[in-house]
């Protein structure tokens, strides 16, 4: 399988002089085609500066990422934000959709932007599978948290991005439909060959990863999966 994310040697710093802190200290990540795997460790240890430098929404103080043995780092800003929309789907912990469009025109948008014909029926098959397909007419500011978060889950997965980043998708979720969505994420994985990287902090939810690392202090240790 091959290497849809590599990550080398990454070193993020903020601030600067006495108020400088390292929020990630050389870390080496890799995550194949097809693998589901989760990222636990408690607050500030640096789980976001992860997935936001993997995604190239900001970029590392020294080291090198590859996406699809594409060199991110070298990239221009208008190349790597290309790159980013055609090759990974985000999902953050807020859900990020535009506040004047309906459910379904948000999925519009991305077939407009990536410049396809309307794909109704995949629409209609996410929004299914994440049980708010009767949500499809309505605006975000008629949604509860929970169900907008459904909504940007399908929508960062309805472009086919190789490389899925997830940012505690379930934390505004009840317990069943945090279960849907983490069982979706891992079909897409393991069924469409995804790339898959959740960062949680709900240990019931990684039950189902092919590998589980703990992020301490700005680096990640893999742990034994029990059971
Ligand atoms: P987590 O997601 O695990 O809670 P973060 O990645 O958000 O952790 O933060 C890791 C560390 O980096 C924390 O000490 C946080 O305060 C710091 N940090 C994150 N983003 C910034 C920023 N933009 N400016 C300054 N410090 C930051
Ligand atoms: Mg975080």
């Amino acid at each position: 399988m091959n290497d849809i994310l590599v990550m080398n040697q990454i070193v993020k710093k903020f601030g600067k002089g006495h108020t400088e802190i390292t929020a990630l200290k050389n870390l080496d990540f890799v995550v194949k085609e097809g693998e589901f795997v989760s990222i636990i460790g408690p607050s500030g240890s640096g789980k976001s500066t992860f997935l936001t430098i993997a995604g190239g929404l900001q970029t590392p103080t020294s080291g090198e990422i590859l996406i699809n043995q594409t060199n991110f780092t070298n990239l221009s800003e208008k190349k790597r934000a290309k790159l980013r929309f055609k090759e990974i789907g985000f999902i953050l912990q807020s859900s990020n959709l535009i506040p004047f469009l309906k459910v379904e025109e948000q999925f519009y948008l991305v077939d407009k932007v990536t410049g396809r014909k309307k794909e109704t029926s995949y629409m209609e098959e996410l929004l299914e599978s994440l049980d708010i397909l009767a949500l499809k007419d309505k605006y975000p500011k008629d949604l509860s948290g929970g169900e907008r978060q459904r909504v940007a889950i399908g929508r960062a997965l309805f472009n086919r991005p190789s490389l899925i980043l997830a940012d505690e998708p379930t934390a505004s979720l009840d317990t069943e439909h945090a279960y849907e969505v983490v069982k979706l994420l891992v079909k897409e994985a393991h069924e469409k060959n995804k790339a898959t990287v959740m960062v949680t902090h709900d240990s019931r939810m990684i039950e189902w990863s092919d590998r589980v690392y703990r992020m301490e202090d700005g680096q990640l240790r893999e742990e034994k999966i029990s059971g």
